[in-house]
């Protein structure tokens, strides 16, 4: 959607297919970072866009056993927000399309859903969806996979992606928030368990880690054991824990971390997830999907616009995004076998990493995770033109 926004911003003609009706996924995450937010101001909607509603978070702590810690302060941040922006992701791609509609060159079909590739003497020239209306042929200078982790289009295109492994995976489920209730999301990790909460305003919406593919115990040892387990970690929910009535309250995100090795084709380009799913540690795989777009568009809008792009356009991007995609990569894959695995499989009261505990005790250390999370690695800025402010 974010490149989409860019492309026709900068006059490219752009056709978007979602599959879905809406984009009212629950589980893709809420957290809008202050370099994705650096990017609405430069594209001079950031302020319409915190009109909507959000929640500001610019302290991270976590309690590790039976200690809370500090662990990242976004407040010194050298970004026009320094915060977060809790917001569902379903606003902030409304947001996206509604100003992508200001454009004419902007054209968002939803239920499209893309089957199938088209190729050319070994280019990429097209695709095919399914629409309500029937099949649907596009043909295109350029074809973007930004499908997610189960891309259908790069798996038709034959990339090849490195796994990288996950110990977890999620259980995601919503329980009534009070304004009582403590006000940080925050995360929770004790001997075998660890949960996050995300504050939605009128609901927490929970993320409950377990070992990769642990479900059928989970559910062997019944509902209550479960409910009791949330209890144990957040006993404010004693009285509301009842709402998950059933496992149909329940979903099973599954985490993958990998990377395409070749994230383009003649005529193809994979960004987002599609090229390297994240995991959820950190809350950055939506940032760093919009750094792709914005990488994107800058190399691609020219020649888009004068009908020359080229393998070394596509080439460029993936040598520019490799290396923040890959550092933050690694950082999650230290966090997950450092400590997620090692917490889900011990019966014993974690105690925090040195590294936490330094954190936990200075204040200036807590700087660079915030950094690294609130800016990541070589933050993209927008280049591209406005045509309707050029007009
Ligand atoms: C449990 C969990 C929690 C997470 N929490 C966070 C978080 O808090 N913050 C954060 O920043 N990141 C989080 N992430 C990571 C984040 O969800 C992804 O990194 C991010 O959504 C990637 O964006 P994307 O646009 O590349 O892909 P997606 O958000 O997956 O979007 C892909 C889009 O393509 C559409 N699509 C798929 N197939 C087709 C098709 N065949 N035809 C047409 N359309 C199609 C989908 O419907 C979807 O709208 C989390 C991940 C997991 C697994």
């Amino acid at each position: 959607m974010m490149l989409g926004f860019l492309l026709a911003r900068a006059g490219v003609a752009v056709v978007i297919l979602e599959k879905h009706p809406d984009f009212l996924r629950d589980f893709r995450g809420d957290t809008v970072h202050p370099s994705t937010l650096e990017v609405m101001y430069e594209l001079d909607l950031l302020d319409e866009l915190l009109a909507l509603p959000h929640r500001k978070i610019d302290k991270l702590s976590a309690q590790i056993g039976g200690e809370q810690l500090p662990m990242a302060d976004l407040s010194h941040l050298p970004a026009q927000c320094k915060f977060i922006a809790m917001m569902p992701q379903w606003d902030f791609l409304n947001f996206l399309a509604a100003h992508g509609r200001r454009y004419k060159t902007f054209d968002l079909r939803m239920r499209a859903d893309v089957t199938d590739l088209i190729e050319e003497g070994g280019r990429i020239v097209g695709l095919r969806a399914k629409t309500p209306d029937g099949d649907l042929i596009i043909h295109a200078d350029l074809v973007i996979g930004a499908d997610g982790r189960h891309s259908i289009t790069r798996s038709k295109a034959g990339l090849v992606s490195e796994n990288f492994g996950a110990p977890m995976d999620v259980l995601w489920f919503r329980v009534t928030r009070r304004d009582s209730d403590p006000s940080d999301a925050f995360g929770h990790v004790e001997a075998g368990k660890m949960l996050v909460m995300l504050d939605r305003g009128a609901y927490w919406q929970c993320a409950y880690v377990i070992p990769k593919g642990g479900i059928e115990p989970v559910k062997a040892r019944g509902l209550d054991a479960f409910r009791g387990a949330i209890v144990d970690m957040s006993p404010f929910l004693a009285d509301r824990i009842g709402e998950l009535k059933s496992w149909d309250d329940v979903k099973l995100l599954s985490v993958s971390v990998d990377r395409l090795k070749k994230w383009w084709r003649p005529g193809f380009l994979c960004i987002g997830d599609a090229a390297h799913a994240m995991s959820p540690i950190g809350g950055v795989g939506i940032n760093l999907a919009v750094q792709d777009a914005v990488a994107a568009a800058n190399q691609l809008a020219e020649p888009l616009r004068s009908g020359t792009v080229s393998d070394g356009d596509l080439r460029a991007i993936e040598r520019r995004r490799t290396f923040p995609v890959r550092f933050t990569q690694r950082l999650q894959l230290t966090i997950q076998n450092q400590l997620i695995s090692r917490v889900l499989t011990s019966q014993q009261r974690p105690k925090p990493p040195l590294l936490f505990r330094l954190t936990g005790r200075f204040a200036i250390l807590r700087r660079v995770p915030a950094r690294l999370l609130g800016m990541g690695v070589r933050p993209e800025h927008v280049r591209t033109p406005d045509i309707a402010a050029a007009a």
